[in-house]
């Protein structure tokens, strides 16, 4: 039986009070491009629900997609059926016919919009009821949790059936919370942070730090496409790559080696900064994990995130690593994450970082290079793709930049 059209329950945004409008229209704007390779499909959002009018478009793929929009707690494909009572009747009888097996109980939730309807809906949930039971003289009939409960809706246009609820990807829309910087290695941990930001409703841009020769053309792939992997949830996101072997090649000279951890990360902490600033960001987010490695001591963060006041979201900090990649697992980054070309922080990691660095040394090592300036010529070499979930095209975008 084909589908004709999906019911969109809202998730949280229902309890949003003032904002619930512009919740609604972004998670509206969000199922649109979501579902852009299906031209024919209607959007039709209300207060309390969202239609999508298929028009003859694949509802398999479609549910696909969906299930992937963040803000929608779950949602119901239907089938549109004529508003008379022998329509429904046979729409429910080969609706069970279908779905029944011998073994489930089931009930009849019957509604309607339309009170100009014959029947009311208690009527109806006994006509069809019974109809039902014509075709099944055995079947149990279950007020209470149901295995099967089929809802019939009677609208204004015509009346609608439903007996499936498949669970949305929760969250808010994506966009409702403004945009954060997310700082996208190769690595496990931060495409998963950057999963948990965009299903808070926060727009990601991934900023990642390449060191070529260092640094290999797969190493730069292998982050353009775990980006691919989180596009999926938003339709597209700006990947910005920046020139990092300069900075690292001058710590590497001036600094001694138990320092070039923590001085790499604040000079990527003060580039991201300020690109957050240049793309209108609100927040940094980045895939540290307390305690997972030197730099993700606490010690370290406080020497790391001395240089910028701007908050830094860290959504996967207090989980263990193998709770990360189960959810990586899930949203299928893990696979591509630990493919091992190496990126510029393996390359460049000392033999013993400190786990305890002492900001009085961080700032006399600092004194040593030109820290602005390096910050000024990295930011000057942005390069700004845009990556969707099939494609990773480089398009330069300096003049809108800076
Ligand atoms: P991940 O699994 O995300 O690579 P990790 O456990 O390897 O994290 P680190 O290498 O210490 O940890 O990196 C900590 C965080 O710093 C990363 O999660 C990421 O947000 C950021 N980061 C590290 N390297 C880069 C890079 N080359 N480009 C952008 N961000 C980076
Ligand atoms: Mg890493």
């Amino acid at each position: 039986m084909e589908y004709s059209e999906i019911m969109v329950r809202y998730g949280e945004l229902s309890t949003k009070g003032k904002n619930r409008k512009s919740f609604i229209m972004q998670l509206a704007q969000n199922v649109r491009s979501a579902l852009s390779d299906f031209p024919n499909i209607k959007i039709k959002a209300d207060r309390d629900r969202m239609h999508l009018l298929l028009n003859g478009e694949d509802s398999h793929a479609v549910i696909e997609k969906l299930q992937k929009v963040f803000g929608i707690q779950n949602f119901s494909p239907s089938i549109k059926v004529e508003k008379s009572i022998p329509a429904l009747i046979i729409a429910v009888q080969a609706v069970m016919k279908e779905i029944y097996t011998g073994t489930e109980s089931f009930k009849i939730t019957a509604k309607r919009s339309d009170h100009d309807f014959e029947q009311t809906s208690e009527e109806l949930n006994l006509t069809l009821g019974n109809a039902v039971i014509d075709i099944f003289p055995d079947i149990k009939v279950q007020m209470k949790r149901p295995d099967i409960n089929l809802r019939v809706e009677i609208r204004l246009d015509a009346a609608y059936i439903s007996y499936e609820t498949i669970q949305g990807a929760g969250g808010l829309p994506v966009g409702t919370s403004g945009k954060g910087m997310l700082m996208l290695s190769g690595g496990i941990d931060s495409p998963v942070a950057g999963y948990f930001a965009m299903k808070r409703g926060v727009e990601i841009e991934a900023v990642h730090f390449a060191s070529p020769p260092y640094t290999s053309e797969q190493a730069l792939q292998k982050a353009k496409d775990l980006t691919a992997k989180l596009a999926p949830y938003v339709g597209s996101i700006q990947f910005i790559e920046v020139p990092f072997t300069k900075v690292q090649e001058t710590i590497k000279e001036v600094v001694p080696q138990g320092y070039w951890m923590t001085l790499t990360r604040r000079m990527m902490l003060r580039i991201t900064d300020e690109i957050c600033q240049l793309r209108h960001g609100l927040i940094i987010l980045n895939g540290e994990s307390l305690g997972q490695v030197a730099s993700q001591t606490l010690q370290s963060m406080v020497a790391i995130n001395e240089v910028t006041n701007r908050p830094v979201v860290r959504p996967v900090a207090t989980m263990d690593k193998l709770e990360i990649i189960e959810v990586a697992q899930e949203i299928d980054t893990f696979e591509l994450a630990i493919q091992p070309f190496e990126d510029c922080c393996t390359i460049f990691a000392p033999p013993q970082p400190k786990t305890r660095p002492k900001l009085e040394k961080v700032h006399e090592y600092e004194e040593r290079f030109d820290v602005e300036g390096l910050v000024q010529e990295a930011l000057a070499g942005l390069k700004i793709s845009v990556i969707t979930p099939h494609s990773s095209e480089v398009r330069d975008e300096f003049a809108d930049l800076l």
